[in-house]
């Protein structure tokens, strides 16, 4: 029977208790905004006493799904002051879906200065002093823990930037060769557990009973429909685009498009993206050889394996991973054209368990500030050591994008609800745009990754210019938040998106996990009202539609190449859940 791990930091409690009703067929997602719906005071302040951080993996995750090993974490933002959910693919959720523990929930508030780790097994959950391991770096502490508890275990934790509290910190996940390097980084949920003094979660699967189907055969039915469209699709099968070249294969498509937010969105194109590309990855994997990899699995079963290792020159290993997000972030947006200089930065925020988006965004507006020069890499690495080192600049810094901007006066400070924009232009793709503005989430592609269509032709074929997408915007929106609830990665998408038997796969998967009656209709039902109590969330936050705007420079400086400004108009964005 499926429980839920009640951790009390105050004083210093593990305990089961059995699952509400009301939560029976809820994961993933779904499940973490529904209980800090339900239990946390959405006026709280995010490092008090009153929040609290939840940790859920999908309905599917610990089964032999394909692609199924995600955990999202949820609890109310340091950088935004609303509602997160940032979700993460590691073993970690799997070990944890078949000890049969459908959440965990942190609360509480420390007694004391200690530090401390909590070691799940099938017979309990015990705590054990952190203090030890605290003020290091993650890759200094993450094998320690191994060789502490077995190398079999999964780990959850935060780095120094969740020590300090800092606003872009991370949880960060183990990978399949125990690195620590799978984020839940969007949000500053490493704050949060940073605040209630919990540094790691260790999870122990052996002997575990494994994640109760109500109905097998219906899996395997539903399993095997979304495997077949896996690897037959043209982005996510063996030997497609995600595998070949990761993530970062977007590099030259979004910049094609003028997309590609360049110098602190100055521009939408940069001259240095092919030296940054998955294809330029894939490259330097071949010429240097050593350990460097593509199509590497971020966790044992996901089939698409768009992760990578990439070498240093002389073939070790220079840092796993590096995503779209991540080059483009430490590339374009800081005009960084050197894969090394990026990887560098990448192992640094992994190092101090950061977010990769936010960070780079950070240095972005630190050199639209003057502190650097976009360009610069030698700079940017030194930026980022203040953040490690906890200097003064290093905690302003450590707060993100919109704290940085405000400290030294930018007006270009791309974010929407104090996040910082990810890798795509929304006044060249004006549904990314759309999503950004009305996300529960702040600005956030994986709301509503409405690129496939606009510049992916993946699941229908729209203008990217064309403003008119209330409706895209919406059923992206909904689709996603059941998505992410399954504990399927959001890279199924392409896939399901095309091929019909795909989804129908996703559904009955689930159907037969938790013996409902699911249609594709229920997708977008159960969708809207995740999406629901997260607006209600943040409505009592204190949000308004003044806040599901984007920054205003983007209505008046125009975009090269498209020389293009922000032209939806704010009743578009209002109608987006005015159904
Ligand atoms: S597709 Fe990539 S990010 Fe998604 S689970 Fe697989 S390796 Fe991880």
């Amino acid at each position: 029977m499926a429980k839920i791990l009640r951790v009390n930091m105050t004083d210093r409690t593990a305990a089961y208790e059995d699952v509400p009703d009301k939560y029976k067929f809820l994961g993933g997602r779904g499940l973490t905004s529904t209980i800090v719906h339900d239990e946390v005071d959405p006026t709280c302040h995010p490092l008090g006493p009153n929040n609290k951080i939840v940790f859920a993996p999908g309905i599917v995750t610990g089964t032999n799904a394909p692609t199924s090993g995600r955990v999202s974490v949820g609890g109310k933002s340091p950088l935004t002051g609303g509602i997160k959910e940032s979700n993460a693919g590691t073993g970690w959720s799997q070990l944890v879906g078949r000890l049969g523990i459908k959440a965990i929930i942190v609360e509480g508030y420390p007694t004391d200065d200690g530090w401390w780790g909590l070691h799940i097994t099938k017979d309990g959950a015990e705590f054990f002093p952190a203090d030890e391991y605290t003020g290091k770096g993650l890759y200094e502490v993450y094998p320690l823990l191994f060789d502490k508890f077995g190398k079999k275990v999964g780990i959850a934790s935060i780095g120094i930037a969740g020590e300090r509290k800092y606003a872009n910190s991370g949880v960060c996940f183990n990978d399949i060769d125990n690195r620590p390097s799978r984020y839940s980084g969007r949000g500053g949920l490493g704050a949060v557990l940073g605040s209630k003094h919990l540094k790691f979660i260790v999870v122990d699967g052996e002997g575990a009973p494994g994640v109760e189907i109500v109905n097998k055969g219906l899996f395997d039915q539903g399993r095997k429909k979304l495997t077949q469209a896996l690897r037959s699709h043209d982005i996510t099968k063996p030997g497609g685009g995600l595998n070949s070249y990761g993530t970062a294969i977007l590099v030259n498509i979004i910049n094609e498009a003028g997309g590609l937010p360049t110098r602190n969105f100055r521009e939408g194109r940069f001259e240095g993206a092919a030296k940054t590309s998955g294809e330029a990855m894939a490259e330097l994997c071949k010429t240097r050889g050593g350990v460097g990899t593509m199509g590497h699995p971020c966790h044992p079963g996901c089939i698409i394996q768009c992760s990578n290792v990439i070498p240093n020159p002389d073939g070790s290993e220079l840092v796993s991973v590096i995503e779209y997000e991540t080059t483009w972030a430490f590339g374009a947006n800081c005009g960084i054209d050197d894969l090394d200089v990026i990887g560098k930065l990448t192992w640094m925020a992994n190092n101090y368990g950061m977010d990769t988006i936010e960070a780079g965004g950070t240095i972005a507006v630190a050199m639209e500030a003057g502190l650097a020069e976009f360009g610069d890499g030698k700079r940017a690495i030194e930026l980022m050591e203040e953040i490690g080192k906890g200097t003064p600049l290093g905690h302003i810094l450590g707060q993100g994008a919109a704290t940085t901007g405000k400290v030294f006066g930018v007006v270009r400070v791309p974010g929407v609800k104090g996040q910082n924009m990810p890798a795509y232009e929304p006044r060249a793709i004006k549904g990314i745009g759309m999503t950004y503005a009305i996300s529960t989430m702040g600005a956030d592609h994986t709301s509503g990754y409405t690129i496939a269509p606009e510049i992916l032709a993946c699941g229908g074929d729209v203008d990217q210019f064309d403003v008119d997408k209330a409706e895209l915007v919406r059923n992206f929106q909904y689709a996603t938040a059941f998505i992410d609830s399954t504990g399927h990665c959001l890279f199924i998408a392409f896939a399901i998106l095309d091929i019909p038997e795909g989804f129908e796969g996703l559904v009955e998967e689930c159907n037969g996990v938790l013996g409902t009656e699911w249609t594709m209709d229920d997708v977008g039902r159960i969708g809207k009202e995740i999406l629901a109590k997260e607006r209600a969330f943040n409505a009592a936050a204190g949000f308004t539609k003044a806040d599901d705007r984007l920054p205003e420079f983007m209505k008046y400086e125009k975009l090269p190449p498209h020389d293009v400004v922000w032209d939806v108009p704010d009743e578009t964005l209002d109608a987006v859940f005015e159904e």
